[in-house]
């Protein structure tokens, strides 16, 4: 039987010893658990997962609905009328805005379950060994006892008590609040070291920032530190967003105006020999009607299906800010590796002593041959090609299997490539690997840009490191190199850079490949070892074709005003070939000394900036030439963010992916930051706003595509919904300065705002993205919500419907027809009105007749309804009994019709006129 549970609890792991620690956990630090007891403890331990705690209660979160300004004028109006006794009235305002908060409530807490759902549906994944053999699970599968390999990225996935500290660095602010990350290592620690001192464990939630480390999990699920304290985000901060506080301003805004308004009102009222309960009633209708009702909960909405709508084409938003963000993106800083290319390298050619090997064969796969000028090469005969391929298997963290007829790549693709290629030479991974044991290695991070490995040797007492990295990198520790012959060679540098000039001009990646001897009492390596004296075995040219996708998506990007800019750790004229083959470039360039030349003459602007180019370049400089480079090379993760902050400082909104730990800062400094899916670590994707399901530039166009859309459909809704209230407002305040009676009612009224606002406002928040969305400049960032054009939309149809309604009614009452009649006109103005606008609305820019009239059957149906409800408004009996309704006459409709039309022209003539000025 197992240890109990509750004697695990109990121990202070951070005092134990490693031998103790493994001893009362029961495991083995070399080969993991068996799968045997994996499967016992995990009927005995359950899933690693925490389970939410609720944060604060729905009871809560629905009163805050309440907390509106605007939402407490019409508390007010309705206490007023109750205190009035006009029963109906209270009664109804009471009952919108209950019908108010529970609609804001629902969508609320739908849009918060969305949100958090898409986070959550970004599986985390873990390192374990188990039985020996080490492997990627679901972090969820994790148990007590589980051996648990940690690098660099890496988001720790339960408590460990660390075995092995290899320079490991933890940021724990998510536990701790600390930002500053803390440094791990072994030492005896007292039973009661606080939390942020206990440098023998690593914590759930924290994040490695550097290092490597293997620990053994002590603790899962809720009985992780975190999980003790686990609390939700709160719901408020995560559906706020620039635009929602930009209106929740105007809100309180309003809610003076309307206050102000009233008080006129009022005293007009009065002194006009008005009663004090008509004009009480007068200032409810006036509030009531100069309220937008449905404007938060709309807001909502729309952001909420923008999420999915982004969800569906692989943009995972995990910041909603970001939504509206996208769409006035100006510049998209991308990846180039597996964002703009499909990331699947194959080694095209070799470069071994003095001699250049063609590889045939596409794709992963171990079919193709190696060829010298036609003639094939055998790696008996080439000792430095032996050498080369076999330094590309033994320095390789990578794997490649093949599993019925597909090819499973497990690993960078980079470092897959090598395989294969090794593969076609006859050399066998597994054989290597067996022969020369790895006893160390120096991982490959994207600032020193090279790998190492140390690896005994069978008949030999010396021991061999190898090293493989970017040219540069490797080129500079070289002093000699090997010949097919197996004769070392001094290190001909110009001749290597000619070759590299010439396969990276082709938009090859080139790597460099590397060994050096050591003393057979070396069993660790660091950079200091293999900083010098290194014999260069060879090079390895690989292509990586760009994705048909990106292709298009940067030309839509480039008629959209949207620049797209490549940032890579790559080769410059590797990038620049790939960025001519996407179409991120298009003069191609006349010749190599064209090239140089770029960097020699000052006052020419280069094509590209290197990483030295940039780190020598002043704040100041950079910012002047940022905006005419679009491709940037041997770029280090400090870089990036010099550049996101000058692209900022020229006023862009910028839009940048990352995927390592280093790239954190920037992706935060960005206006967007985007993490890769597939290759991003956890560090990038905590920190970023947007994760790409599918790490492809092609999503995120589409993202951006979709935060225009969104925002559109945001302001299509408010320029709908304001004429409405401006013009009730109008008809009241004009009915008190005339003197007459009042054309609608505070019922009816709501009546109005509400069943508009569900059944055809909100409609909007389902058009889908209008056909020139690509075709236009970005919104600038400072452009007001409402332009000049749509504040004269709003003012003209508010206009049109006040004075339509004031001087219908007061017709009507003329012609010796009812009061109630002459009102259910009023109604009918309004809401028919609206039904004509929404279908302007539809279109912000161009004419109705180029929106494709069946595109968004939901406002259709919508519409439909409202005209069913309306008709009964208007003939029911019981409706004409709660609203003081009654039945109009064909004359009347064609007043109705008549002011419908009218507003429907107007716009659409504005809109011409609007379109013929920008133009
Ligand atoms: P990017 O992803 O933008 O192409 P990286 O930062 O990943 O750039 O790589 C920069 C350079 O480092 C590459 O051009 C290559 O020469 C080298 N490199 C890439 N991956 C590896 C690896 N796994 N091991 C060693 N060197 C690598
Ligand atoms: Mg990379």
């Amino acid at each position: 039987m197992f240890l109990a549970m509750k004697s695990i609890k109990d121990l202070s792991w951070h005092s134990l010893s490693v031998a103790e620690t493994v001893k009362s956990i029961e495991t083995d630090p070399e080969k993991g658990l068996s799968s045997q007891e994996v499967d016992k403890r995990h009927a005995q331990f359950g899933a690693n997962s925490i389970t939410q705690k609720k944060g604060t209660s729905a009871l809560v979160l629905f009163l805050l609905q309440f907390n509106q300004p605007l939402v407490y004028i019409l508390l007010v109006a309705g206490l007023v009328t109750g205190i009035l006794q006009e029963w109906v009235d209270s009664a109804v305002i009471f009952g919108v805005v209950l019908a108010n908060a529970i609609i804001g409530f629902v969508q609320e807490a739908k849009a918060v379950k969305a949100i958090e759902s898409l986070s959550k549906s970004m599986k985390s994944e873990a390192t374990v060994v188990r039985g020996g053999r080490k492997q990627r699970i679901d972090a969820r599968d994790l148990t007590i006892g589980d051996v648990v390999h940690l690098q660099s990225g890496d988001k720790v996935a339960a408590d460990l008590r660390l075995l092995s500290i290899r320079e490991l660095q933890v940021n724990e602010s998510a536990l701790t609040g600390e930002s500053l990350p803390v440094v791990k290592k072994e030492s005896d620690l007292d039973s009661n070291t606080v939390l942020a001192d206990r440098s023998t464990m690593a914590y759930t939630s924290t994040l490695v920032t550097y290092g490597t480390a293997s620990g053994v999990v002590v603790a899962i699920g809720n009985e992780t530190q975190i999980g003790r304290i686990n609390q939700m985000i709160s719901s408020a901060d995560l559906l706020a967003t620039p635009l929602t506080k930009k209106i929740a301003k105007f809100s309180s805004i309003m809610l003076y105006v309307i206050l102000a308004l009233s008080l006129v009102a009022f005293v007009v009222g009065l002194l006009r020999g008005n009663g004090l309960v008509e004009m009480f009633m007068t200032v409810v209708a006036l509030a009531v009607g100069a309220i937008p009702e449905g404007l938060p909960a709309a807001l909502t909405i729309t952001l909420a299906i923008g999420v999915s709508k982004m969800a569906q084409r692989h943009a995972i938003v995990r910041k909603l800010p970001a939504v509206e963000t996208l769409g006035s993106t100006t510049v998209i800083c991308t990846d180039k590796t597996g964002t703009l290319t499909q990331n699947e390298m194959t080694v095209q050619q070799l470069v071994v002593g003095k001699e250049l090997i063609d590889v045939s064969g596409i794709g992963y796969s171990f079919e193709g041959e190696l060829s010298l000028q036609g003639a094939s090469v055998s790696i008996d005969k080439n000792v430095a090609l032996r050498e080369c391929l076999s330094a590309g298997l033994l320095c390789n963290d990578s794997n490649l299997h093949k599993v019925g007829e597909a090819w499973k790549v497990e690993g960078d693709p980079t470092e897959v490539a090598m395989i294969s290629v090794a593969h076609k030479a006859g050399l066998i991974k597994h054989d290597l690997t067996s022969q020369f044991a790895r006893l160390d290695a120096i991982p490959f991070e994207s600032q020193h840009q090279y790998m190492a490995s140390l690896h005994s040797q069978p008949q030999d007492s010396e021991r061999v490191i190898y090293l493989k990295g970017s040219v540069e990198s490797v080129f500079e520790r070289c002093t000699t190199m090997l010949l097919a012959s197996g004769e070392n060679a001094p290190f001909d540098r110009d001749y290597h850079h000619g070759l590299v000039t010439e396969l990276a001009g082709k938009g090859l990646r080139v790597l460099a490949f590397a060994k050096g001897l050591v003393p057979a009492s070396k069993t660790a390596i660091a950079h200091e070892d293999v900083s010098d004296g290194l014999t260069l075995l060879g090079l390895q040219a690989m292509i990586d074709p760009p994705r048909e996708e990106a292709i298009q998506a940067v030309a839509v990007c480039k008629k959209a005003g949207v620049a797209v800019k490549m940032i890579t750790g790559d080769h410059e004229l590797t990038a620049l070939a790939v960025a001519r083959m996407v179409g991120l470039l298009e003069a191609p360039l006349k010749s190599e000394a064209d090239y140089e030349a770029n960097f020699e003459d000052n006052d020419k602007v280069p094509l590209v900036l290197n990483g030295k180019t940039i780190a020598g370049l002043s704040d100041h400089q950079l910012i002047e030439q940022v905006a005419h480079v679009s491709v940037f090379a041997r770029v280090a993760p400090e870089d990036k963010l010099r550049l996101v902050r000058a692209l900022q400082a020229r006023g862009n909104v910028v839009a940048m992916t990352g995927d390592g730990v280093n790239d954190a800062p920037s992706l935060r400094q960005a206006n967007v930051g985007i993490a890769m899916g597939i290759t991003g670590t956890d560090v990038a994707k905590e920190t970023a706003d947007i994760v790409l399901a599918d790490d492809n530039f092609a999503s995120i166009e589409a993202a951006v595509e979709e935060g225009r859309a969104v925002y559109d459909n945001l302001v299509k809704f408010i320029t709908w919904t304001l004429p409405t209230n401006f013009g009730e407002g109008l008809v009241i305040l004009a009915a008190v300065l005339a003197g007459v009676s009042l054309p609608i009612l505070p019922v009816q009224i709501l009546w109005i705002n509400m069943t508009t606002a569900v059944l055809l406002g909100l409609m909007l928040a389902f058009e889908p993205r209008e056909k020139g969305i690509m075709s236009r400049k970005p919104r600038a960032s400072n452009e007001p919500l409402l332009t000049p054009v749509l504040v004269s939309f709003i003012v003209s149809v508010g206009v049109i419907f006040g004075a339509g309604v004031f001087i219908s009614y007061n017709f009507l009452l003329g012609a010796g027809r009812s009061q109630e009649a002459a009102r259910t006109l009023a109604v009918n103005i309004f809401v028919f009105g609206e039904i004509f606008f929404l279908f302007n609305c539809r279109s912000l820019r161009t004419s109705f007749i180029r929106v494709n009239f069946f595109s968004n059957p939901k406002l259709l149906i919508g519409t439909a309804v409202m005209i069913a409800l309306q008709l009964g408004y208007t003939y029911l009996p019981f409706m004409q009994t709660a609203f003081g309704s009654e039945g109009l006459q064909a004359f009347d409709w064609l007043i109705v019709a008549a002011v419908g039309v009218f507003t429907f022209v107007a716009i659409e003539v504005q809109k011409v006129i609007a379109n013929r000025i920008t133009k």
